[in-house]
């Protein structure tokens, strides 16, 4: 349940409440929004306990009203907190009248092949540099990333543009690593469920982008965001990057009613990858105007400086030159939903 706080109420009020939800058991989480204060009651009690202490509460002068959430969802949710979540990643705030686009390649491959990507997609105005150094492969006989090697040259790249990294993590013994190079810490579509992982990950101080899983529920996805914010990490994004459907003939079925509709639930910043989405390239431009178009706060794209040699999503990926196409076009339709293409790399 969530109780909501009357305008103007002190510290003590507020500590007060708190003690009371703990006292019965529940886990307090404090929201102070700029009209309100909002806190949250984690944890379930039975029936009877929990109408008592409703009826408790709604006693006290400084609160003004106690919801039960039905929904199995609460920090994620636009009830819980009314103003938009703005996630800071160095100087840049995801979320906001901007729209930003993280891009590189799928996986980091060599140093030449990262640098070389990485200075193109910044000219060309990217905000992040994306790259996988832990690749979840669906055959264990693929490339699986260099891990490490990865990394370091991750690293390097953003030394060196000057752009922030976005990266997997698939395993909880690769956190320490990842989060030393990562400015976002990437959750696979494969990892949704990773329950132990979205733990670990509530307990760090790195924004999250966590990716739809290939067969998730709007629903199911909310809770694995809910997870992580549970543990006290409230820099949380959402990525949708298409979902199996009976559709074949692109590699997923990109849901731009979940970007509409993740925009309506939740308070969180709403990332498309339209290129795990479709799994072609050709088609990567005009799903990423229709993410903005629909309300996406940003993109992540791969592209790819030779795609008929990548190791890993060549079909999908873009080359440098259709990379600065694209963001050329992004940029009217931008404006005309009321934002701004941040264009990052370019102000560097
Ligand atoms: C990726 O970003 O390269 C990736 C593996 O994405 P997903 O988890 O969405 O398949
Ligand atoms: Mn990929």
């Amino acid at each position: 349940m969530i109780v909501i706080m009357r305008p103007g109420v002190s510290e003590e009020q507020i500590q007060e409440v708190c003690s009371r939800l703990e006292a019965a058991g529940y886990k307090a989480a404090i929201s102070r929004g700029v009209e309100r204060v909002v806190i949250g009651a984690i944890g379930t009690l039975d029936e009877p306990i929990r109408q008592m202490l409703i009826d408790q509460l709604l006693v006290l002068p400084f609160v003004e009203q106690v919801i039960r959430v039905t929904k199995p969802y609460k920090l994620v949710s636009s009830e819980w907190k009314k103003e938009r979540t703005k996630v800071a990643v160095r100087d840049m705030l995801i979320g906001s009248d901007e729209v930003i686009v993280m891009a590189g390649p799928c996986a980091v491959e060599s140093r030449e092949q990262l640098l070389k990507t990485a200075y193109a997609v910044k000219e060309a105005g990217a905000d992040v540099l994306r790259g996988g150094a832990y690749k979840p492969r669906t055959s264990p006989h693929s490339f699986q990333g260099l891990g490490e090697v990865g990394l370091k040259l991750l690293k390097e790249a953003s030394e060196l543009t000057g752009l922030p990294i976005v990266t997997e993590v698939l395993d909880v013994r690769d956190l320490e690593s990842v989060i030393s190079v990562a400015d976002i810490i990437q959750v696979g579509a494969r990892s949704m469920q990773n329950f132990s992982l979205l733990r670990e990950l509530g307990m760090v101080d790195k924004p999250v982008l966590l990716k739809r899983g290939i067969a998730a529920t709007i629903e199911e996805w909310l809770q694995a965001a809910e997870y992580i914010m549970l543990g006290g990490n409230m820099n949380v994004m959402l990525c949708e990057r298409g979902i199996r459907t009976f559709e074949t003939y692109t590699r997923n079925t990109l849901d731009l009613s979940a970007v509409a509709a993740v925009k309506e639930l939740t308070h969180l910043p709403v990332i498309v990858d339209p290129s795990h989405a479709s799994g072609r390239w050709s088609l990567v431009t005009p799903l990423s105007l229709a993410a903005i178009a629909v309300g996406a706060d940003g993109l992540l794209i791969e592209v790819h400086p030779e795609p008929s040699k990548a190791l890993s999503d060549g079909p999908q990926s873009l080359t440098p030159d259709k990379f600065a196409e694209l963001v050329r076009r992004l940029e009217p339709v931008a404006k005309a939903v009321g934002r701004e293409l941040r264009m990052g790399g370019q102000k560097q």
